[in-house]
């Protein structure tokens, strides 16, 4: 069997293709980068529509198959933004009922945590750092459970917003990551966990303070330094406190080498083992959202059309995980 997953929550379409194992067959994606300014969310969706078309087909080409070869369609159900949740879910529904095939509504964030499975992980604590969302996850009870989050922007938007008003085209992580190596120099900027949350507003505004009054590399260094720190303790709590040995990172902001670097030196630290799955696979992507999907149909699930509606306030821990 095949499965077709598309992944549409922000400024990616995706669409990927896993086999009956769940190996990964082909995953192609194109991403809305607004001219100007932050994404629209109405054209981010229309970028999404006009792509679905070629994502789609160039997904099914490079895995080798028909589209009626599919057994299964799975979707990027929520969270995230209206207009882009509904025109994947359109394009899902249209495909399950033209094949005849089941559909099957992803959480996105789930999703992340899953596609984990491939490097290895079994039972991993998953930080979470992307765009839009910034969690620590973990198993326990038969869901995924929030151990902690961002009080207001995720990680990667807070870098984003940072790197546009110093003239950065979006997305500025990359960017920001290029400037970092260039000093060592830190410059004190608010460090904010609260207790297991933490929160970016602040020490945005203070990093912007600074602009023109510091060198850009040892500010990109010292917003990279503190934020990254923020994250990697309250992942460590997390694993103190569940006993996990397992650490996963998952989202755009987990392609980050110094990200990643802090978080395998603490899981060393503790003894634990360290996951990281290849960029393709920690950005928004189709095949993890094919993959969750296949995990769950296997586990019994599917989503009858009617109850196939996006919520873009899906949360993680909304999911009953039966699979
Ligand atoms: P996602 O929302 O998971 O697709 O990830 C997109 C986010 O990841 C954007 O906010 C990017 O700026 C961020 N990102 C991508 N690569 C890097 C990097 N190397 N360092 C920091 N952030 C990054
Ligand atoms: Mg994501």
């Amino acid at each position: 069997m095949f499965v077709l997953g598309l992944e549409g929550t922000a400024h990616t379409f995706g669409a990927g293709v896993v086999d009956g194992e769940g190996k990964v067959i082909s995953n192609v994606r194109d991403m809305y980068r607004p001219p100007s300014g932050g994404i629209h969310p109405r054209e981010a969706a229309n970028h999404h529509a006009a792509v679905l078309h070629t994502v789609v087909g160039e997904s099914l080409e490079k895995a080798g198959i028909a589209a009626r070869d599919l057994g299964l369609v799975a979707f990027s159900q929520g969270p995230g933004l209206g207009p882009c949740l509904r025109s994947t879910a359109t394009a899902a529904r249209a495909l399950s009922l033209w094949l005849d095939i089941p559909l099957i509504g992803v959480n996105h964030c789930v999703a992340h945590l899953e596609i984990g499975k491939i490097v290895g992980a079994t039972d991993p604590i998953l930080l979470y750092a992307s765009g839009a969302n910034t969690q620590v996850i973990a198993k326990a009870k038969g869901r995924y459970r929030v151990f902690g989050e961002t009080q207001d922007i995720g990680v990667g938007n807070m870098l984003d917003k940072f790197g546009r008003m110093l003239g950065m085209p979006f997305p500025a992580g990359p960017k920001i990551e290029k400037m970092a190596l260039k000093s060592d120099e830190y410059i004190p900027l608010p460090y904010s966990v609260k207790g297991m949350d933490v929160a970016f507003s602040g020490v945005l505004t203070a990093a912007l303070s600074k602009k023109g009054k510091v060198p850009l590399g040892s500010l990109c260094h010292s917003l990279q330094e503190t934020v990254f720190a923020m994250l990697t303790e309250v992942t460590e709590r997390a694993m103190a406190h569940t006993e996990k040995k397992e650490v996963l990172l998952g989202g755009g902001v987990a392609m980050n080498r110094r990200l990643q670097q802090m978080v395998r030196t603490m899981a060393e630290e503790r003894d634990g083992d360290f996951f990281v799955p290849e960029g393709g696979l920690l950005v928004d992507n189709g095949a993890m959202i094919a993959f969750t999907g296949l995990e769950m149909y296997k586990g019994g699930i599917t989503t009858p059309i009617k109850q196939s509606q996006v919520n873009q306030n899906y949360r993680t821990d909304d999911v009953e995980v039966k699979w």
